[in-house]
């Protein structure tokens, strides 16, 4: 049959909305709505045959079931929650860390009235909105002075622009690192007005390399935490501490960017390598800038402490104001960093913490239970298997890091591996998986209680349209 006969048969708008499977849609979408709706997915079948992509034109039920999937695609947030299944625990992609519920509680207190963001309940007059946070974060870092902006790349930024501007900043070639394709330090460095100076090779610096870069018009000794890659073999790397011994002999400040921003030593919990920041301040280092959505656990948050001289003119800075937080993000943050008075606390409300911490054990019965509350409500054609496995911290967090967990492979007879991950992805709360030697897994570590449900909907609403597409 030629295409004009197939776009023919195609029928028109008018006569899909008297539909009786249609029709009582009007009850619960505005007429414009079930119109565009009807009129998009029309278009679509269209284009189908008209690309060759289709033979046939569509069967009344198929287009009734498309124009459902329609307006419940076009009733849902373009920006929704996920179920993390891929045991990433700082996933950048998946809007890295989750809050704790007391965060969560901060937010909405302050999100659907007026607070005294700015506002010095005390005296009646201005406040100054980092306030609420500065004073915790120099309880929990030792700080002198700490200073909140967007975001970690916002606060290198702002302390090179403060600090550097017109001189020159000595950073190793092993730290010139890339962070997420956007964020490169000698890109940073180029906008930020300083002028980079790099010393050594790619995996050896020595003391004396930055001894010789040394000039009148050295402002800043920038070192930057490995914190997505590492440099195996033969290395060498000038630490914090030779560093301060260097900045000290000639009255230059150092800073790190310490990247993640650790409150916490998770050494006892089988994770190296990321100093806590109280720890890179009590040996010297002048500035640390970091994130508050990487092991902090808090929200989108780039924090710069250090000392008092080198932080007051950042806060006059005009960029301060360019890079200022909102506030839910303030509200969030200080929730989560009162968590921190009680490592105790932090380690089982921090949902990124809780879960980067968690035992190989609790994994397994985590696993178990999961699948035992799956299985009551998913028809048996779908199977479930316990699996070893390993997940990552990610986001730029102990790049090497590999963590034993415990995986969940979902099989389905007849359906692949790559259909059913398609098929997840496209739930109304989708889930993200990973396909591993051709099974689909879901890593337990990054799947919380509260998923569960949302979990079950999802995998019986994939059984349903992968079924659908096979008829
Ligand atoms: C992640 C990271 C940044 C950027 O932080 P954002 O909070 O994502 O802006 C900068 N430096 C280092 C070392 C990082 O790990």
């Amino acid at each position: 049959m030629s295409v004009q006969v197939l776009l023919k048969q195609i029928p028109k708008v008018d006569r899909v909305l008297g539909w009786p499977e249609i029709a009582p849609l009007l009850e619960q979408f505005p007429r414009s709505e079930l119109l565009r709706a009807i009129r998009t997915c029309l278009d679509r079948f269209r284009e189908q045959l008209i690309t060759g992509d289709s033979q046939s034109a569509p069967e009344p039920h198929l287009i009734v079931a498309v124009v459902r999937d329609e307006l419940s695609r076009r009733k849902r947030m373009n920006l929704q929650p996920v179920i993390n299944g891929t045991g990433v625990v700082i996933h950048t992609n998946l809007g890295r860390s989750p809050l704790a519920s007391l965060a969560e509680e901060a937010i909405h207190s302050v999100s659907q009235g007026y607070s005294n963001l700015e506002y010095n309940l005390a005296n009646g007059d201005r406040g100054g909105r980092t306030t609420h946070v500065e004073g915790l974060i120099r309880e929990l870092t030792g700080a002198e002075v700490a200073l909140v902006v967007n975001n970690n790349a916002a606060a290198v930024m702002l302390a090179l622009s403060t600090l550097a501007v017109n001189r020159e900043v000595i950073v190793s070639r092993g730290e010139l690192v890339e962070i997420g394709g956007s964020f490169r330090i000698p890109d940073v460095m180029r906008h930020s007005g300083a002028t980079l100076v790099e010393v050594g090779a790619t995996n050896r610096t020595h003391v004396s390399d930055y001894h010789a870069a040394l000039s009148d018009s050295t402002a800043l000794l920038l070192k930057v935490h490995a914190s997505n890659f590492a440099i195996v073999g033969f290395t060498a790397e000038v630490t914090l501490d030779e560093l301060v011994i260097i900045g000290r002999e000639r009255g230059i400040p150092v800073m790190f960017d310490a990247g993640s921003g650790c409150l916490v030593d998770l050494t006892p919990h089988g994770i190296r390598g990321e100093p806590t920041v109280s720890q890179l301040l009590a040996q010297g280092a002048d500035i640390v800038t970091f994130s508050g959505d990487k092991l902090l656990g808090g929200p989108q948050a780039g924090i710069i402490a250090g000392r008092r001289d080198l932080l007051e003119p950042m806060k006059r800075h005009p960029l301060m104001r360019a890079f200022r937080a909102d506030k839910l993000s303030l509200a969030a943050l200080e929730a989560t960093l009162r968590l921190y008075r009680d490592e105790y606390l932090a380690l089982r409300e921090v949902p990124t913490l809780r879960m980067l911490t968690m035992t190989r054990d609790e994994l397994s019965r985590w696993a178990g239970l999961i699948i035992r509350r799956l299985k009551r409500l998913i028809p048996a054609e779908v199977m479930f298997y316990k699996q070893k496995g390993e997940s990552s911290a990610g986001g730029g967090s102990v790049p090497l890091l590999q963590l034993p967990t415990t995986l969940i492979e979902i099989r389905i007879q007849d359906v692949s591996p790559s259909q059913i991950e398609a098929a997840l992805r496209r739930a109304a709360t989708p889930v993200i998986g990973r396909i591993h030697q051709n099974r689909f897994l879901l890593d337990v570590r990054t799947i919380a209680d509260r998923d569960i449900l949302a979990l079950t909907a999802s995998i019986r609403e994939a059984v349903t349209a992968l079924t659908r597409k096979d008829q």
